[in-house]
């Protein structure tokens, strides 16, 4: 793409049909009535989506479109589209370009070839999609062809949801519901309030050449196989580092299609990992960052390959350095615009700030695993607790000041607020800098970050519907609980002072203020009694206890039926997930690394054999091909190793058992080829080593 000489303000949202457009273009009582759904959060009427299903065409139209899709997001993390065009044949043998209302608001994509968790058996296949009116439409370009994008919640024939924005909705309604009822009862006149998030995005970029010879990264999106890198992350050199020619010119790119759909790309910067890199948007209503963020995803993609890169969205593309994550910020704010987690500038006696801060206290403690198994998938596992990223145990980071009001809360009133004070920087001429109340603690799987809380266990290529549905609901439940006190008190101020109190005292535990990464935080943790579970297959097994099936189920985020489905999913994705793996690796094993290996070791042999001839003799050569033969040995065995713990989980039945065989057998086997294949590759020839370095795919020029 060549320099644009649009005007960022020109281009923002010009492919969006946004509230100015509809304003525009729909009439005064259509608008006022769409208005009213959002707003009153009201039910859409079949004759105003006529007109605006009219009005979307036209604009949609102007701008290219012949086609338009229901855009959702099935379990599978990913977005599906199906692609209708607006023709309508007239029986004179032209056409006329039509969109109805209905078409507007209701499809019916075949919901049996998607992930249910057995709630649709393949002959059962309908399923509707439904339009999210909340989040806008908007028309997307992918080469030539122009569509309509319509976001949409999906769910099947008999009612469940069979996608993640469905139980972000409900999330978002019961999260509105109590915390309104909490702020009514502490005084106010909050009609709404709305979570809002802001997930900035890790990747890494690699030299398309180099992906297109590794079969581990076109198939699974991480490096199955590669010995480290001679230099890695180790000089921190490429944190904030200044930005490469053509990774800047993918950033231009990328911001430029991101701003065009109306997604407010914001910050971009080098991350620690060399080839890593991130991009922050400007937060948003939860649901409409959790759309936005999949278009962040997949135009990255789609514009890296445009620039001869491929972008990896995998937690964990390269083992020895870090991994990527995807984190989530977060918060709620009210209709006239407070945001419930700002402090002030004297928390102790704000009631409100204090109340919102001490229910998410109480709810991150009360359902830790919930949130733990809400980012559990095969690439976290590489990723958390590995020294670069927080641990898979849970707990909060709040700071000096309001751990400091935290604890005096835990004995009666809290009567002050630590100040941040000036930090003077010595040189007269650089100006006297306002310090902020706290410090930043980056190890912290759930920290304060001065306005909102910043949730960083998710994972870099996850939806962030789950884990923020999952937050909006055990949320939503502890504002329940207070509510409910609070409406039963004759004395409003001193039965939230009571509810403080408690839970100050009751969830301690859960504050961490210091170095998540560290030995001594693991034991602390476990002698807190705060749980600590590794891996994805032991996370998701808690899932289904009382509590958590209860608190879905309480909210209507998810019926005991759509959890048990969609836990049965999970299980079925991880066994998927590590089996392709398992014969990614086999298949690189077998005919790429043991015919580089073998072919290695007949050079060796003709040199051996020149020298013999020669009548000479080398030792040297000769114990080396002792030692290269064992290697190959070992390879062999441990291919076989592998190959038989993937027929071992192929015959195992059973969604949990089967992923369980999966960690336990395979994984496990896959390290064992992995170590003995990444030791070859130090020894062998460069020249017949078939795949691209950690070396060559790290420093991209
Ligand atoms: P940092 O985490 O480095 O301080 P920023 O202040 O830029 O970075 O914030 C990171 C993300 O948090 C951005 O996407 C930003 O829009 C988002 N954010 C800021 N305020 C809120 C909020 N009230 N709710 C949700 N996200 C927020
Ligand atoms: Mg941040």
């Amino acid at each position: 793409m060549s320099r644009s000489c649009e005007k960022v303000t020109d281009i923002f949202g010009m492919n969006v049909f946004s509230d100015a457009t509809m304003r525009e273009r729909l009439p005064r009582n259509i608008y006022k009535l769409f208005r009213e759904t959002i707003d009153e959060r009201k039910p859409l009427d079949l004759s105003v989506a006529n007109v605006i299903a009219n009005a979307m065409k036209d604009w949609a139209i102007e701008k290219g479109a012949t086609h338009f899709c229901h855009w959702f997001q099935p379990m599978t993390g990913l977005t599906a589209e199906k692609h209708d065009a607006f023709i309508s044949p007239t029986s004179d043998g032209r056409t006329i370009m039509e969109f109805s209302g209905k078409e507007l608001i209701k499809g019916e994509p075949d919901a049996s070839s998607f992930p249910s968790g057995g709630l649709r058996a393949t002959f059962e296949a309908r399923g509707y999609t439904a339009w999210d009116c909340t989040s806008p439409v908007f028309v997307k370009e992918d080469g030539n062809n122009i569509t309509l994008y319509i976001p949409c919640a999906f769910c099947s024939y008999t009612g469940e949801a069979l996608d993640k924005k469905t139980p972000l909705l409900k999330s978002m309604e019961a999260l509105d519901k109590q915390a309104t009822r909490v702020l009514h009862l502490l005084g106010t006149k909050t009609r709404h309030v709305t979570a809002t998030l802001g997930p900035e995005q890790e990747y890494f970029l690699v030299d398309r050449s180099f992906y297109e010879k590794r079969l581990d990264l076109v198939l699974t999106g991480r490096t199955l196989f590669g010995a480290p890198s001679p230099r890695g992350q180790e000089m921190e050199d490429h944190y904030f580092g200044t930005l490469h020619e053509r990774v800047a010119n993918f950033m231009y790119e990328i911001n430029h299609e991101l701003w065009k759909l109306g997604v407010s790309a914001k910050t971009q910067h080098n991350e620690v990992a060399p080839a890593q890199y991130e991009l922050a948007p400007v937060f948003a209503t939860v649901n409409v960052a959790t759309d936005h963020n999949q278009l962040v995803m997949e135009t990255m993609q789609k514009v890296a390959v445009r620039h001869n890169l491929v972008c990896l969205l995998h937690e964990k593309p390269f083992s020895g350095v870090n991994g990527s994550g995807k984190h989530n910020n977060w918060s709620m704010v009210t209709d006239d615009g407070v945001n419930l987690l700002d402090p002030g500038e004297t928390p102790h006696d704000n009631m409100v700030f204090l109340v919102f801060l001490c229910a998410v206290i109480r709810a991150v403690d009360k359902y830790a695993k919930l949130l733990r198994a809400s980012v559990a998938n095969t690439g976290n596992d590489h990723r958390l607790g590995a020294n670069e990223a927080p641990p898979a145990i849970v707990s909060i980071f709040l700071g000096d000041q309001l751990t400091d009001i935290f604890d005096q809360l835990a004995s009666g009133p809290a009567k002050s607020s630590k100040k941040g004070g000036i930090l003077k920087l010595g040189a007269s001429t650089l100006p006297p800098l306002a310090k902020d109340t706290t410090d930043r603690n980056r190890t912290s799987p759930f920290a304060f970050t001065g306005n909102k809380f910043e949730f960083r266990m998710v994972g870099s290529s996850q939806s962030t519907a789950g884990p923020m549905f999952t937050l909006n609901t055990i949320v939503a439940d502890v504002l329940m609980e207070i509510a409910d006190e609070l409406e039963k008190s004759k004395e409003v101020k001193a039965a939230a002072m009571k509810i403080l109190h408690r839970i100050a005292n009751d969830h301690n535990r859960i504050v961490f203020n210091g170095d998540n990464y560290s030995e001594d935080w693991v034991k602390e943790a476990s002698r807190r009694g705060l749980p600590n579970f590794r891996s994805t297959v032991e996370s998701l097994s808690t899932i289904l206890e009382k509590d958590n099936v209860a608190v879905y189920h309480r909210h209507s985020v998810l019926s005991p039926t759509e959890l048990h489905a969609r836990v049965e999913v999970f299980f079925e994705n991880y066994s998927k997930a590590i089996l392709i793996e398992a014969k990614t690796m086999l298949t690189m094993a077998k005919r790429q690394i043991m015919a580089a290996a073998v072919q290695y070791l007949g050079r060796l042999a003709s040199s051996l054999a020149a020298v013999t001839s020669a009548g000479a003799s080398s030792e040297t050569l000769s114990t080396k091909i002792g030692a290269v033969d064992g290697m190959i040995k070992s390879l062999a065995e441990s291919i076989e190793g592998l190959d038989s713990a993937v027929v071992k989980a192929i015959s195992t039945g059973g969604a949990e058992k089967k992923a369980f065989v999966c960690h336990d057998l395979v994984v496990e086997a896959m390290k064992k080829l992995r170590s003995v294949a990444d030791t070859l590759e130090t020894v062998v020839d460069a020249d017949l080593w078939p795949l691209p370095t950690y070396a060559e795919m790290l420093f991209l020029k």
